[in-house]
């Protein structure tokens, strides 16, 4: 999917990355912007129960499935991990294009969340 971001958050991870904390992962120019929400614009081929419009949040990891961490459950250690906003580029961009590795999970969360942080302004 691709969404448009509507907001954007700034950690302390994001701060270590302008800083250069972390420039041998980080390669610059970089687009920041891990924490993100926003409107999905297109939905990939595949992909169910998201439609143009919808509001989202991120969880911003991209995992293979297939190696050891991931088949024990520990995803965020990935061999092959991809955190946008880090690895690839973030939401600061005004474009990101996350693919949701298991959109059925994610979906009510993100979108109950989201409820909330967009309160006021949409
Ligand atoms: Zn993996």
């Amino acid at each position: 999917m691709e969404l448009t971001p509507a907001y954007v958050g700034i950690c302390g991870t994001d701060l270590h990355i302008f800083h250069g904390d972390m420039d041998a992962r980080v390669h610059t120019p970089a687009v920041l912007g891990h924490e993100m929400s926003g409107r999905v614009v297109r939905v990939g081929p595949g992909v169910e129960g998201w439609h143009h419009g919808d509001r989202v949040t991120v969880m911003p990891l991209r995992w293979d499935g297939t190696c050891p961490a991931c088949l024990s459950g520990h995803q965020h250690i990935c061999r092959s991990l991809d955190f946008i906003g880090i690895d690839s580029p973030g939401a600061t961009g005004g474009r990101c294009p996350p693919r949701c590795p298991a959109p059925a999970r994610l979906t009510r969360a993100c979108r109950s969340a989201l409820r909330l942080a967009g309160r006021g302004r949409e």
